[in-house]
């Protein structure tokens, strides 16, 4: 019989055309094929060591190669931060987008955080979308693709769960089609400031740290790490820790909830698991390299047990989340905050920028978010977005869930361009244009 090649493996798998050009050897190539030494290389600004001073360790003053001058710059390439590069790269201006790991969607993808929570609102046995606009778009972009979704659509009465692949990939795909900068493997580390206004941020990359500089910046670090910086007034938390998981070959045999194997996902015998884990300071790295070691133990303890109970033999650990399970750790103090009690009484916001769906909280209605929730107090051209704007300690665990999360990147980024366009900083922009512009792009504001 003929050997099998690599290229006969490449064309089974759909790679046959590049295989055959020569470009499959973008992977699996011998190290032969693929590699070359260069003339020199790149001039990596650290700006020399780090010395010790009476053994104090101390950092040289340094210049910082500006490598990217921006309208919009946005940190974080989560549901917030991508959904906000969006909206501003669709109001016309240039957006950059600065994310730390090699993907987007954050806690959605690389956090294995799975269902998308809060798109509607359920009341009298209907279903009604609250979520339009860009966040809906890429919903359903990624129930277009096969296993990308599964309790999504009209007809369905439960939350969508998404395949965490499907979502990085279309994600990605929007972000390149709307002509969207994108810097992967960038940790943002500080701010550049002027008084009170804030100019870019610096970043740690394998290049060494560089800075982007922006005449509009939004923080969709989840952490609030650029508005800290910044100096902006926050609220610092403590919350749950968890580490997701999923788990392979769980046939429908199986009785899930005995056995405890979490939730369906779009890919056939393959279940999401969520954890609750310990409260913590999610800013302190002892805690979350402490969360990160107990999380995998008690993830392993838990697939031993069951795989030696009667029907999970068979079951297998797929993925543990690469992204730890932060729910909160700073919020914004806005120039408003999101409060329970305001949504009891049914608050009306003159400046709402959407609204999202019903949580355990308040079933059956949905819940106005207004922009002063994305707006710092004192510091200029910068906004919140995602689960870091302000909200009072019940309502974080709203705006921090996904679908809500869609609609302040949506806001954030919208306004961060109109701030540009009409040269004033994000807490002058004119809230008639900012809520028309935003049902231009589809959203829903009630
Ligand atoms: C265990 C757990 C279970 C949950 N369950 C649900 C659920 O069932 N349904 C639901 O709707 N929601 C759930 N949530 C909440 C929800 O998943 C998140 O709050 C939401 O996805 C947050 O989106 P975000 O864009 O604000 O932040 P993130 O998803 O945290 O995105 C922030 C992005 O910024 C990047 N970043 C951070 N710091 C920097 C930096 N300094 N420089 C550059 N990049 C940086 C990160 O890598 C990340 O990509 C859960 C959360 C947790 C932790």
């Amino acid at each position: 019989m003929k050997p099998y090649s690599r290229r006969d493996f490449l064309r089974a798998i759909g790679w046959g055309t590049l295989a055959a050009s020569g470009a499959g050897s973008v992977w699996g190539a011998p190290i032969h094929e693929g590699s070359s030494i260069i003339e020199a290389g790149k001039n990596i600004s650290r700006g020399g060591p780090a010395f010790l001073e009476d053994g104090v360790v101390v950092q040289p003053r340094r210049e910082i190669p500006v490598l990217r001058e921006t309208d919009v710059l946005v940190v974080g390439g989560g549901t917030a931060g991508v959904v906000a590069a969006l909206a501003a790269a669709r109001a016309g201006v240039r957006v950059t987008l600065v994310e730390r790991y090699g993907c987007f969607g954050g806690l959605w993808t690389a956090g294995l955080v799975l269902i998308v929570l809060s798109t509607h609102v359920r009341a009298g046995g209907k279903h009604q979308k609250m979520v339009y606009g860009i966040g809906d778009e890429m919903l359903a972009r990624i129930a277009a693709i096969r296993h990308g979704a599964v309790n999504y659509g009209a007809d369905s009465t439960q939350d969508a769960t998404t395949d965490p692949e499907v979502t990085k990939y279309v994600m990605a795909g929007m972000l390149r089609e709307a002509g969207v900068d994108i810097l992967l493997n960038s940790w943002v580390t500080n701010a550049v400031m002027d008084g009170n206004v804030i100019r870019g941020v610096l970043f740690e990359s394998k290049s060494g740290c560089l800075a982007v500089k922006a005449k509009q910046v939004v923080d969709a670090t989840g952490d609030g790490d650029v508005f800290d910086a910044a100096g902006a007034e926050s609220v610092p938390h403590v919350h749950r820790i968890g580490l997701v998981h999923r788990l392979g070959n769980v046939p429908s045999s199986v009785d899930a909830k005995t056995l405890n194997l979490g939730s369906v996902t779009p890919v056939p015998d393959v279940r999401w698991v969520n954890m609750q884990g310990p409260q913590g300071d999610c800013t302190d790295i002892e805690t979350l390299t402490q969360c990160e070691l107990d999380g995998r133990e008690a993830i392993w303890r838990r697939v031993k047990e069951i795989q030696e109970s009667a029907g999970g033999e068979q079951v297998f650990v797929l993925d543990v989340a690469s992204q730890l399970g932060v729910r909160a750790s700073r919020t914004l103090a806005g120039t408003e905050e999101l409060r329970l009690e305001d949504w009891k009484q049914e608050k009306q916001y003159p400046d709402v920028i959407g609204v999202g769906g019903d949580y355990s909280f308040i079933p059956g209605r949905g819940c106005s978010i207004p922009y002063g929730v994305l707006v710092p107090k004192s510091i200029d051209n910068l906004l919140a977005a995602g689960r870091c704007v302000a909200a009072d300690n019940t309502m974080l665990n709203y705006t921090r869930l996904i679908a809500p999360c869609m609609l302040t990147g949506h806001a954030a980024g919208a306004a961060a361009a109109l701030a540009v366009t009409s040269d004033v900083a994000p807490r002058n922009v004119g809230l008639p244009v900012l809520q028309d512009m935003l049902r231009q792009q589809k959203a829903f504001l009630g």
